[in-house]
C-alpha cells in the first residue's frame, strides 16, 4: 500500500513508502478526505469495539480506497480543465526518448520527474516541425494533472484569441487570473500569430505575475523559432523583452534538433507508363 504525503496526497508510485501505522494510514486517508478522524480517534475507536487486527486492516484498505477513489476524480477533473487531449493522450510512455542522443539526452529523459515543476523552471521546447514538442510539453502537462497539479494547455494563436476577446468583453483581469493560477502553463507554438501591442502587454502581464507567484509557476513554450525571434511576433519590443527577460531567469531551453517523427510510416511509389513499365517502392526522407 502507498504512503501519504504531508498535503495527504498519496504518493507516486515508485516513490519510497514510509513504514506507517494502519492508524496512520487511516488518519491521513481521512485528512485527504476532509474528514475530521486523526490517528488517535481511530485507535480510541478500535480499543472501545475491540477491534481485531484483521477488522482494522478492513477499515484501512476502506479509507484508502476511498482516498483512491477521489484521486481518480480529482486527476480526471483537471485533466478535462486543462484542455489537453483526453483521447489518444500525449503521455511519456509513449514517447520515444531512445530518438535522441547526445550528451545532454539524459535532460529529456528527466522530464517525467517533473523536476523542472518543483524547481519552478520554465522550459522553452525549440525545434523543427514533428520533432515532438508538443508531444512533450502535453506529456508533461499530463503529468502535472497526475501530481493533482493545475495545468492549462494552449496554443499561441488561442491565447491570442482569448486576450482579444477579454478586451471586447472587458474581462481582461479575470482571463489574466485564469492563466496565471495553473501551476503548470503550457503555450504552444509561439511564432504562428502576431501579438499586438495591447496582447504583448497583457502577455508581459501573465509571465510577470506567474514569475512572482510563491507556488509552483512553470510555463512551457514550444516554438520552431529561436527566442531571439519571437520578438517578430510580439508588438512591444520593450515588454517582450522584459517579459522574456523572467521567463528566461530560471529556464531549460531544449533544443530539439533532427528529422520529424511525422512521416514514419510514409511510403511513396514511382510508376511509368511505357514499354516495360516498372515499380519501385522506397522509404522517404521526409
Ligand atoms: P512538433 O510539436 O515538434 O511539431 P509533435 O509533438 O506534434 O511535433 O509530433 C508530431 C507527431 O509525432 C505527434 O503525433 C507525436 O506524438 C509524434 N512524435 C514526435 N516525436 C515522437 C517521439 N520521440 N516518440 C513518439 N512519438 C513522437
Ligand atoms: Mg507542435
Amino acid at each position: 500500500m502507498n504512503g501519504s504525503t504531508s498535503s495527504g496526497w498519496r504518493e507516486a508510485p515508485g516513490m519510497i513508502k514510509q513504514p506507517s501505522s494502519s492508524y496512520n494510514m487511516i488518519a491521513a486517508a481521512a485528512k485527504f478526505l476532509k474528514l475530521d478522524f486523526s490517528a488517535e480517534d481511530m485507535a480510541a475507536f478500535a480499543k472501545e469495539n475491540e477491534i481485531t487486527a484483521d477488522s482494522l486492516q478492513c477499515i484501512e484498505d476502506l479509507f484508502v480506497q476511498l482516498q483512491d477513489t477521489k484521486q481518480k476524480n480529482i486527476v480526471r477533473t483537471l485533466l478535462k480543465l486543462s484542455r489537453l487531449p483526453l483521447k489518444e493522450p500525449k503521455t511519456f510512455d509513449t514517447f520515444d526518448f531512445g530518438r535522441f542522443h547526445g550528451k545532454q539526452a539524459d535532460e529529456l529523459e528527466n522530464l517525467p520527474t517533473l523536476a523542472a515543476l518543483y524547481s519552478s523552471t520554465n522550459l522553452a521546447l525549440i525545434g523543427p516541425q514533428g520533432i515532438g514538442k508538443t508531444h512533450l510539453a502535453m506529456a508533461f502537462g499530463r503529468e502535472c494533472c497526475n501530481h493533482a497539479l493545475k495545468t492549462y494547455f494552449l496554443k499561441a494563436t488561442e491565447l491570442n484569441q482569448k486576450l482579444l476577446q477579454a478586451r471586447k468583453n472587458g474581462n481582461v483581469e479575470r482571463v489574466v487570473k485564469s492563466l496565471v493560477k495553473p501551476s503548470c502553463l503550457i503555450i504552444d507554438e509561439v511564432g504562428y500569430c502576431n501579438f499586438d501591442t495591447e496582447n504583448t502587454r497583457i502577455f508581459f502581464d501573465i509571465v510577470d505575475r506567474r514569475y512572482s507567484k510563491d507556488t509552483p509557476n512553470t510555463m512551457i513554450v514550444t516554438s520552431n523559432m529561436e527566442p531571439d525571434k519571437w520578438v517578430t511576433f510580439f508588438n512591444d519590443e520593450p515588454a517582450l523583452k522584459c517579459a522574456m527577460d523572467r521567463f528566461f531567469d530560471k529556464a531549460l531551453l531544449i533544443s530539439m534538433k533532427g528529422r520529424s517523427y511525422r512521416g514514419k510510416y510514409r511510403r511513396k511509389i514511382e510508376v511509368t507508363a511505357g514499354v516495360e513499365p516498372r515499380q519501385s517502392a522506397e522509404q522517404t526522407n521526409y
